[in-house]
């Protein structure tokens, strides 16, 4: 088989390494500094090094981004991946890592703050932008945008308006959210909710929605978002009225659970569960990528709920890109060094 261009080799899955600035508070010494960056030429701008117990481990991504990248810098490397979702084709953002290391603030960015928005709000801009400019050429597109958590192998419907829909794992009928593929390609979660969206403002509308729905029934909100992934569903249907040419693309925008391992003694009845489920998920995860990134020939979607829901959107002429974010804290070099594996592992 002839590879035309170098995305036909290398795949359609991309890494990018992201490590966010030291926050206030955190040892800023020198002399506690893990994380270097190799000025070699072929290294510069894809590679990190990490110092542990006086050994170096040395990385190479597609990318890696310095403390110093701004939410704008981070865009400009995703937008190429927008324009291929308007173009037809089903693309996965995903960010990975351990709880604190920048996975919200690189998808949502901080709220309040318009400079800081993160790749979701950016992404619809832009969807919404190039909406309007291509109506003069006969496109009409058609939005639509699910949100749902992933939480103990069991999905909640973050737009419900009811609280039944969004209470933990009980009281739901097997059949409710349940995964269905069609032939071609497309996904129905049964009773989901799906919503027509006309503008960026109503986007913003419901993610202000689904972050009150995230936490019900929790007091510690931010504990539990940890915990569990959350997906953002764009779908986007085109057509074309003079050339009546469609496209069906699909944006996934996944903010995962926190990658961290807790202290097995710690863990007990409901914690346990819970960190076996996202354990689980997560290597799973990493296995069906490992396993298109390879080419091979069974790919394992059906171990976990979340790789089972994305299938048609990972593989095939899908585009996968994974941010790995890690926080530069010597007491999480251990943790760091975990991520960088994992995604080492995947590139
Ligand atoms: P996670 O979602 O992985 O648990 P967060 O995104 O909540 O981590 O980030 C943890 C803290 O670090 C938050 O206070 C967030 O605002 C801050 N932070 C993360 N990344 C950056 C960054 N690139 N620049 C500035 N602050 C950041
Ligand atoms: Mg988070």
């Amino acid at each position: 088989k002839l590879h035309n261009t170098i995305q036909e080799l290398k795949g359609n899955i991309r890494v990018f390494c992201r490590v966010r600035p030291l926050l206030s508070g955190e040892n800023t010494s020198d002399e506690a500094k893990t994380i270097s960056y190799p000025i070699s030429l072929e290294a510069l701008g894809r590679g990190i090094d990490l110092m542990q117990n006086g050994q170096k481990h040395s990385f190479t991504f597609d990318k890696v981004f310095l403390p110093s990248a701004s939410q704008e810098d981070i865009f400009v490397e995703i937008s190429q991946l927008v324009q291929s979702a308007l173009d037809g084709y089903k693309v996965c953002i995903f960010a990975y890592g351990q709880t604190g290391s920048g996975k919200t603030y690189t998808m949502m960015g901080r709220p309040g703050n318009p400079e800081e928005k993160g790749l979701i709000p950016r992404c619809l801009e832009q969807i919404f932008r190039t909406r309007q400019s291509l109506r003069s050429q006969g496109w009409k597109y058609e939005l639509q945008v699910s949100m749902l958590e992933i939480y103990n192998e069991t999905i909640r419907d973050l737009l419900s308006t009811s609280k039944e829909a969004v209470r933990a794992d009980n009281g739901v009928s097997p059949q409710k959210y349940a995964i269905k593929h069609d032939a071609s390609g497309n996904t129905h979660v049964v009773e989901l909710t799906v919503v027509d969206v006309r503008s960026s403002r109503e986007v913003s509308f419901l993610l202000d929605h689904a972050a009150r729905n995230r936490s019900v029934g929790k007091t510690a909100m931010n504990e539990q978002s940890s915990r569990s992934h959350f997906v953002f569903t764009l779908k986007i249907s085109g057509y074309n009225e003079s050339t009546e040419q469609q496209v069906q693309g699909v944006l996934n925008l996944i903010d995962l659970a926190g990658s961290e391992r807790l202290s097995k003694s710690g863990s007990t009845g409901d914690r346990l569960k819970e960190t076996q489920a996202i354990n689980k998920s997560l290597s799973s995860l990493g296995d069906v990528i490992f396993a298109l990134a390879k080419k091979e020939d069974h790919v394992p979607f059906r171990n976990s709920k979340l790789t089972y829901l994305l299938q048609p959107c990972l593989g095939g002429d899908s585009k996968t890109l994974m941010f790995v974010n890690i926080t530069p804290e010597p007491s999480s070099t251990g943790e760091s060094l975990c991520s960088l594996r994992f995604a080492a592992r995947v590139n």
